[in-house]
C-alpha cells in the first residue's frame, strides 16, 4: 500500500521507491466518469476546439513573422540574421509541441480534417506525420515505458534509457554524454530516421500506409530544404556561413528542447519500468499514473509553450483531451488518487525534474557494485 498524499518529489521530500498501487476496481472507468462529469457541470468540451483552433493560427504566424524576420536581417544585414534564430526556433518549437501534438492525438478539434491538418504540422516541420503518429501515439502511449516497445527509450545503444537494456562500459558517462546526443535528435530525426524506418518498414505498414508516407516524405524533405536552407541561399546572395551555422543552431536547440520535454516525464527515476508488455498494469490509467510524472506545472507560461506537456499524467490517462483542459481536471484526478491509495508523481519546478533526470540517467549507466568488483579482480 502506498501513501494516499500527492507525491511531490523535491529536496525537502525525496522521491519515493516505486511500490504497487492499492488494488483497485474499475479506477480508469470511475476517474473518467468523474473527469466527464466535471466537464459536463462546467459546460466545457474536452476538444477545446475553437482555443486550439486559435493557440494554432497565433504560433504559425509567430513563425511566419520569424522566418520574414530571418529573410530580411540575412539579406540586408548578414550574421544579424543569426538574430532570428531564437524567435524561430521558438515557434517551430511551439508548433511542434502546442499544435501538432494535439492533432496527432486527436485532441486539436472534432474535425477530422482540422486534426489532421494539426498533426501535418510535422511535415511542415520537416518529417513525417504518419510515422510520429506511429511512433508516439501507438507505441509510446499503448506501451509507456515498456522496453523494446516504448521508443522514447530507444537511443541505438549508445545511452542505458531502461533497466532491461544492456549495461556497456561507455554508459557511465552518460549522464555527461547524453546532453549531446540529445541536442542531435531533431537533425537525425529528418535526415535519417524518416528514411531508416521506411527502408527497414519498422512499423509494418500495408501498401497503402506506405504510399502515404512516401507522399508526405515527398513533401516535407524538399519544404525542409527549400524552406531552411534554398530560400535563405538565395536571398542572401549565396551566404552559406550564415545559412548553415543559422540551421545548425536551431535545430540543436529544437533536438534538445523536445528530447527533454517528451523524456522527463518518464525518465526521472521515480517510474516504474516494464522489461515486457506482462509487467504493465492491466489498468491504463494505473498503468499511466506509475510510468508518468508531471512537472512545473504551476508554470503557466511553460504550459503553454510545451502545449500542456508538463501535465504528462492527465495527457496520458486522457490523450484525446486538447491540452488546454488538463490543468482544469488536474485537481480532480489528483483527488481521485488520494481517495484511492495510488502514487501521483509531480515535479515542482522544470529545474527538479532536469535533476533527477540527470541523476538518473547516472544510476542506469553506473554498473552494480558486484559487476565493479568483478572487473577489478
Ligand atoms: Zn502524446
Amino acid at each position: 500500500m502506498i501513501a494516499a498524499e500527492t507525491v511531490r518529489p523535491d529536496d525537502s521530500n525525496p522521491a519515493p521507491a516505486v511500490v504497487e498501487p492499492a488494488a483497485t476496481d474499475a479506477f480508469f472507468p470511475d476517474l473518467k466518469q468523474r473527469v466527464t462529469a466535471f466537464l459536463d457541470e462546467q459546460g466545457l468540451d474536452p476538444i477545446d476546439q475553437r482555443g486550439m483552433v486559435t493557440k494554432a493560427i497565433i504560433i504559425y504566424a509567430m513563425w511566419f513573422a520569424s522566418y520574414g524576420l530571418y529573410l530580411f536581417l540575412l539579406h540586408s544585414y548578414g550574421w544579424l540574421a543569426l538574430l532570428a534564430v531564437l524567435p524561430l526556433y521558438f515557434s517551430l518549437l511551439c508548433i511542434a509541441l502546442a499544435v501538432m501534438h494535439d492533432g496527432s492525438h486527436a485532441a486539436f478539434a472534432h474535425s477530422r480534417l482540422l486534426n489532421r491538418l494539426a498533426a501535418g504540422s510535422m511535415i511542415f516541420a520537416g518529417a513525417s506525420a504518419y510515422f510520429w503518429h506511429k511512433g508516439h501515439v501507438q507505441r509510446h502511449h499503448n506501451h509507456t515505458n515498456v522496453n523494446g516497445q516504448d521508443r522514447d527509450f530507444e537511443s541505438g545503444g549508445l545511452l542505458r534509457l531502461h533497466p532491461a537494456q544492456p549495461q556497456r562500459t561507455f554508459h557511465r558517462h552518460q549522464h555527461i554524454y547524453a546532453w549531446f546526443l540529445y541536442t542531435m535528435h531533431t537533425l537525425k530525426w529528418i535526415w535519417w530516421d524518416d528514411y531508416f524506418d521506411y527502408a527497414t518498414d519498422v512499423f509494418k505498414l500495408n501498401d497503402r500506409s506506405k504510399r502515404t508516407v512516401i507522399k508526405e516524405l515527398l513533401i516535407c524533405k524538399p519544404w525542409h530544404v527549400l524552406s531552411y536552407i534554398a530560400l535563405p541561399l538565395i536571398v542572401s546572395g549565396g551566404n552559406w556561413a550564415v545559412v548553415l551555422v543559422f540551421y545548425v543552431i536551431h535545430f540543436l536547440l529544437m533536438g534538445i528542447s523536445l528530447t527533454i520535454v517528451f523524456l522527463m516525464a518518464h525518465l526521472t527515476g521515480v517510474q516504474e519500468t516494464c522489461a515486457s508488455e506482462s509487467e504493465a498494469k492491466p489498468d491504463w490509467a494505473l498503468h499511466q499514473l506509475a510510468t508518468t510524472a508531471n512537472f512545473a506545472t504551476g508554470n503557466r507560461a511553460l504550459t503553454w509553450v510545451v502545449g500542456g506537456l508538463n501535465f504528462q499524467i492527465e495527457h496520458h490517462i486522457f490523450p484525446k483531451m486538447s491540452h488546454t483542459r488538463h490543468p482544469l481536471i488536474q485537481p480532480l484526478v489528483k483527488e481521485f488518487c488520494r481517495e484511492r491509495g495510488v502514487a501521483y508523481y509531480e515535479y515542482p519546478t522544470f529545474g527538479a525534474v532536469l535533476r533527477d533526470h540527470y541523476r538518473n540517467l547516472k544510476q542506469l549507466g553506473t554498473p552494480p557494485p558486484s559487476q565493479v568488483a568483478a572487473t577489478a579482480n
